[in-house]
């Protein structure tokens, strides 16, 4: 134990980076379990107790259930159906260790203070992980992640005020106070967050729409940028938001051309040289249909582990 505390205080830092990163390859594998299972009802991630194969139900054992290792042991299939088990499994895994890894990197850990943080990022970047995944699949975002991220806003930021240290609320309370944020600045920073991050997303939606007549913003979405600005303070919600719609609108506009590639070859497969208006109007109807979760999800992230160098690059 003594070997440990030394190893993640004084050792250096790759080593409490690597040791992080694996924990991490072990939390993905327990992600795909709550991507799989939030959606669907009547099973929860306890429930069943055991890992089954989602096509024949057949219990895996452990050596069946290991991160990364038993997918590529097995080649990518259920031993006992032959069902393909989608590359979804180890890219969560994978992505899940990296994700922690990053999150010790970015913090350095020297004290069980700083390692307070690193837990704080490692989970919050796991919500973030499963509320992409879930909504490229499903286009919902569970509630488990976006309510219960909320509540674990208020919980962190009372237990790690640090967290808010880039977060103009609490900077003026602490100033006013002398110093360092406090509890009381960093609960009205992550409530000031949660109010602007779901403020803002609320009222884009209203004015969408009044504009075009259908939902163009999705309810758990403005649930998910409530939950994350509560980590990153209202600041951070609009910067994680802007960062978002930037990426979203590059993905959106090579989705449409994927859209309006696919329609081309099927016309000119059918004899049709022309009804390139058609074309085009496929692909924008289409290429609409994208979940805007993921990116939500990926400006969050940035902004949580990389504020300073974020607000560099907003001036
Ligand atoms: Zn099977």
């Amino acid at each position: 134990m003594q070997g440990l505390e030394q190893l993640l205080l004084t050792g250096p830092p790759w080593a409490g980076i690597a040791l992080w990163a694996f924990v991490g390859l072990f939390v993905g594998s327990f992600l795909n379990v709550a991507i799989h299972r939030l959606p669907l009802e009547g099973e929860t991630v306890s429930f069943p107790r055991r890992s089954r194969c989602p096509d024949c139900r057949t219990e895996l054992t452990w050596k069946e259930n290991l991160p990364l290792v038993s997918w590529l042991f097995l080649r990518g299939r259920c031993r006992s159906c032959g069902w393909s088990i989608p590359a979804r499994y180890p890219a969560v895994e994978a992505l899940t260790a990296l994700l922690w890894g990053l999150s010790a990197w970015s913090v350095e850990p020297r004290s069980w203070g700083d390692w307070g943080m690193v837990v704080l990022f490692s989970t919050v970047l796991a919500g973030l992980v499963v509320a992409t995944f879930v909504d490229f699949a499903c286009f919902e975002i569970p509630d488990e992640v976006s309510i219960g991220g909320m509540f674990a806003a208020v919980v962190f930021s009372l237990a790690l005020p640090g967290v808010h240290e880039g977060t103009w609320v609490a900077r003026a309370v602490a100033e006013g106070a002398g110093g360092q944020v406090d509890r009381f600045g960093a609960l009205l920073g992550c409530l000031a967050g949660m109010a602007v991050g779901g403020g803002v997303l609320w009222v884009i939606g209203w004015i969408g729409t009044k504009a075009y007549g259908t939902d163009a913003m999705g309810f758990g979405d403005v649930k998910l940028l409530a939950a994350g600005g509560g980590f990153v303070g209202p600041g951070g919600a609009l910067a994680a938001l802007m960062i978002a719609a930037m990426v979203a609108s590059v993905a959106g506009i090579g989705n449409m051309l994927r859209f309006l590639c696919l329609s081309r070859a099927r016309a000119r497969s059918r004899g049709r040289s022309g009804g390139w208006q058609r074309s085009l109007r496929v692909a924008r109807i289409a290429g609409r249909y994208l979940p805007f979760g993921p990116y939500l999800a990926l400006g969050i992230g940035i902004v949580l582990l990389y504020w300073n160098h974020v607000l560099v690059l907003f001036g």
